[in-house]
């Protein structure tokens, strides 16, 4: 990449825009069309759920997708992005600079090197699970560009090798957490293991929706308002159990080869 810094990103993020009634160029019919469709699918869940339209909201996710991509998104209202790769990632901020409502989150695996990188470029981060990645993002983050929104990773499916905290060790790592004056935890992510079956696919997320309401009785003081959970496959099952962040990938911008 160029030796041109990634912008800096506003400290607030907006929410994402109403849909547009203005026409966009026909290149960017399809992508307006996987938004529109994404988020008359999580409507529909939501009414599914007895919840209202607002309470959860979609994080599109643009891995492997290049900025042209993001950005036929961004006309579509998305204002919400979420990377996995570091590199990948700076390379669209500075490619899609002139998009300064753009909100960016992190949601790939977090490298002790690439704090310093990730706390001055995005907004949130997803992917936390351990209190020395947490201390380094929060030494990292600019102070003027506020607080990072931190979900802590829950390993809820019990995965050997898989990332995330126990959930039995997670109360002992949020506790740290929020003593960091660099990070504001906002809540949990988890990417269960995969499964078809509607009815398995609730349980781990179930049990996240527990999680962090124990979370919010034993710390009052943080305003824990984020399950970040649900991705293309499953975004019913995870919204039917309390999801306020859905990140979609596939059913957005197509497969990734
Ligand atoms: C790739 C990815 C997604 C999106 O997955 P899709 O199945 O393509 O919707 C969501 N969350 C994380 C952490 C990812 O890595």
């Amino acid at each position: 990449m160029s030796d041109q810094q990634p912008p800096a990103v506003p400290d607030t993020c907006r929410n994402n825009s109403p849909l547009t009634d203005s026409p966009l160029p026909d290149k960017s019919r399809s992508v307006q069309d996987s938004i529109v469709a994404a988020r008359v699918r999580l409507e529909r869940a939501l009414a599914d759920a007895g919840r209202a339209p607002d309470d959860a909201w979609l994080l599109a996710v643009g891995k492997k997708k290049p900025p042209a991509v993001l950005e036929k998104a961004f006309e579509a209202g998305q204002r919400h992005f979420g990377e996995n790769y570091l590199q990948e990632a700076l390379e669209k901020q500075v490619a899609l600079n002139h998009l300064t409502s753009i909100c960016w989150h992190y949601i790939g695996a977090i490298q002790s090197n690439k704090t310093r990188d990730i706390a001055e470029h995005f907004d949130w981060v997803h992917t936390v699970d351990r209190i020395k990645i947490a201390r380094r993002l929060s030494d990292a983050r600019p102070a003027d560009r506020g607080p990072l929104n931190i979900c802590l990773q829950v390993n809820i499916s019990h995965e050997p090798a898989k990332a995330g905290v126990e959930p039995e060790a997670l109360e002992a790592l949020a506790r740290e957490v929020l003593k960091l004056p660099g990070l504001r935890l906002r809540g949990l992510m988890a990417l269960p293991a995969p499964s078809d079956d509607p009815t398995a696919q609730r349980r781990p997320f179930a049990d996240m929706k527990a999680l962090l309401r124990t979370l919010s009785e034993r710390h009052p003081e943080a305003v824990l308002d984020t399950l970040s959970m649900g991705m293309s496959g499953d975004l019913e099952a995870a919204v039917a159990e309390g999801a306020t962040v859905v990140r979609l990938g596939t059913a957005l911008f197509g497969s990734r080869s």
